[in-house]
């Protein structure tokens, strides 16, 4: 396989086959993303991918279960170049369970219902979200391009073709200004979309991006552990969302938390005010991104 640059996943597809569909991201303007920036953003020759797989093929044999579709957002893909990807990869690996990808809500509304079916039908199994927020002040001020509406849209639609969505938000993007409000929109998103899977990370700064120098010049603050800990709180009491598995096991994240939607939601309550009122968070070394 051919790499370029640095090559990010998911933490749950740590065990999947990389493979670089894309490189970089689209779109490449959130202010508080670093990922692609030294990227220069083009989509792979299908052929390129092809040969990687079948390199993939040689190197490990038929035993490949789950395959990772990078970089950002690989439904910017040709619907008929993503299927033949994923023909050629369930055909060179028998025991391939589950494709997944990145993908940026206006791309997944850029596609039909009829070839998001298509492509769930030749195995693309789960679409990865970065929502970050369901407030739109926080999505604009943050240059994430769509609004929480356009990523309700693209969710449901994804889900309405049978493809799974892992929604990501991240806690304290709004600062102490829209706390509230991005607590309580979020909630309203993954209310709204009922995503299989919701997780939230908490905003770490990393040199280089503009939030970074906003945070430098003194126009952003980031959360205390206190202050992420009352917007978890707020969103947890306020979502409803049956059925989601909820995740905030992140390295950035001060308090681990793991559980089911609605089930465990008041256990998970009950940890956050434990550890809240411990002051038992995870301290700022061993917090990552
Ligand atoms: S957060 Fe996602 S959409 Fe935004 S710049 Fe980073 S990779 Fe691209």
């Amino acid at each position: 396989m051919r790499y370029e640059g640095m090559v990010y996943r998911p933490p749950s597809e740590a065990r999947s086959l990389i493979i670089q569909l894309t490189i970089g991201c689209a779109r490449n303007k959130c202010t508080f993303c670093s990922m692609y920036k030294e990227k220069r953003f083009r989509v792979r020759k299908i052929q390129e991918v092809i040969e990687d797989l079948h390199e993939a093929r040689r190197a490990y044999g038929p035993h490949i279960r789950r395959i990772f579709l990078a970089d950002g957002d690989a439904l910017v893909v040709k619907t008929e170049e993503l299927l033949a990807v994923l023909e050629e990869a369930y055909r060179l690996f028998p025991k391939l369970q589950r494709v997944t990808a990145y993908g940026a809500p206006l791309d997944v509304l850029g596609k039909t219902h009829e070839e998001l079916v298509s492509l769930r039908r030749a195995g693309l199994f789960m679409v990865y979200i970065g929502a970050e927020s369901g407030d739109d002040q926080v999505l604009k001020a943050v240059k994430k391009g769509a609004t929480a509406a356009q990523i309700e849209e693209a969710c449901l639609k994804l889900k309405a073709a049978g493809i799974q969505v892992s929604v990501t938000l991240i806690s304290g993007l709004g600062g102490p200004e829209r706390m509230k409000e991005h607590a309580m929109e979020s909630a309203r998103l993954i209310s709204g979309i009922k995503p299989e899977y919701v997780s939230i990370l908490t905003l770490m700064l990393e040199p280089g991006t503009p939030l970074y120098e906003e945070h430098r010049a003194g126009k952003f603050r980031l959360l205390n552990p206190d202050e992420v800990a009352e917007e978890m709180l707020l969103f947890l009491s306020n979502v409803d969302s049956e059925g989601s598995v909820f995740r905030s096991n992140h390295a950035s994240n001060y308090i681990c938390l793991g559980g089911m939607l609605n089930a465990e939601r008041d256990c998970m309550i009950e940890q956050i005010k434990r550890a809240r009122k411990a002051g038992q968070y995870k301290p700022e070394g061993f917090r990552g991104l």
